[in-house]
């Protein structure tokens, strides 16, 4: 099946009110250069994503967060909900990110739980997995992302409501990417498991790849089959080499 390609840039912890320079020289960019080979979405820090909103109306760049709270509201000090983040203009969110995953304990089931209130909020979950370097090592890469994937996805997914992202942990921000043939073997696992799991709605489910994309090496990541898209990390903070990436579309 077609699938219309993604490419998301995670801004991670980076960005301050002068980083929305880069997001107007990208909608200027965007604006000069008609571009319509794929959707394209900034995830920046949630204290941005309301500014970001305003300055991005009329451009076709959406919006996610980087990670949302199971509940709606409550006590949950320092926490953004699904909906709070929906509030302030973001149309996804990003959740089971391997930093996440590291930093906070996140488990599958969390994930999963995250990824349901994403829905709720009417975001869209991009839900992250993806081995370590000693799993790839030890042979059991499959086995883990079956595993993650069996675990964070929650019920009710679509190719409307949910993107998995690829992001082999050892290949993020490390300059290091897996070769274009474990790529497509691990993309093409993800998209077996998807059918199986959801019959035809596991088709449109777009699958991104993420880790170390930048300028020079997306023809060649975007270009697998069963890749339709990428999730960007630090090549998404710069407009002139976020762009680069969309213009080798
Ligand atoms: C990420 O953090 O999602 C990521 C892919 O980072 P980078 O592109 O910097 O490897």
């Amino acid at each position: 099946m077609d699938v219309r390609p993604l490419v998301a840039g995670n801004w991670k912890m980076n960005g301050l009110e002068t980083s929305l320079a880069e997001l107007t020289s990208l909608g200027k960019k965007l604006k000069d250069h008609p571009f319509d080979m794929a959707d394209v979405m900034i995830c920046p820090p949630a204290t941005l994503i309301a500014r970001a909103h305003d300055m991005l109306a009329g451009t076709a760049i959406a919006l996610g967060g980087q990670d949302c709270h199971t509940a709606e509201s409550g006590a949950h000090t320092g926490d953004i909900s699904a909906e709070m983040l929906a509030d302030a203009g973001a149309d996804a969110v990003i959740v089971g990110h391997s930093e996440r995953r590291a930093d906070h304990g996140e488990t599958d089931a969390l994930i999963a739980e995250k990824a349901a209130a994403a829905h709720r909020a009417g975001l869209t979950a991009i839900i992250c997995v993806g081995e370590t370097e000693k799993e790839r090592r030890d042979g059991i890469t499959l086995a883990i992302v079956g595993e993650q994937l069996e675990g964070s996805l929650p019920d009710g997914v679509d190719g409307d409501n949910t993107v998995i992202a690829y992001e082999p942990v050892w290949a993020i921000g490390t300059g290091l990417t897996p070769t274009i043939e474990d790529v497509e073997e691990v993309h093409r696992f993800i998209r077996g498991h998807l059918t199986e799991k959801l019959g035809n709605k596991g088709e449109s489910v777009r699958i991104l790849y993420g880790g170390s994309v930048k300028p020079s090496n997306a023809a060649e990541l975007l270009a697998v089959p069963e890749v339709n898209g990428a999730l960007v990390g630090g090549a998404s903070l710069k407009a002139d080499d976020f762009y680069g990436i969309l213009a080798t579309y």
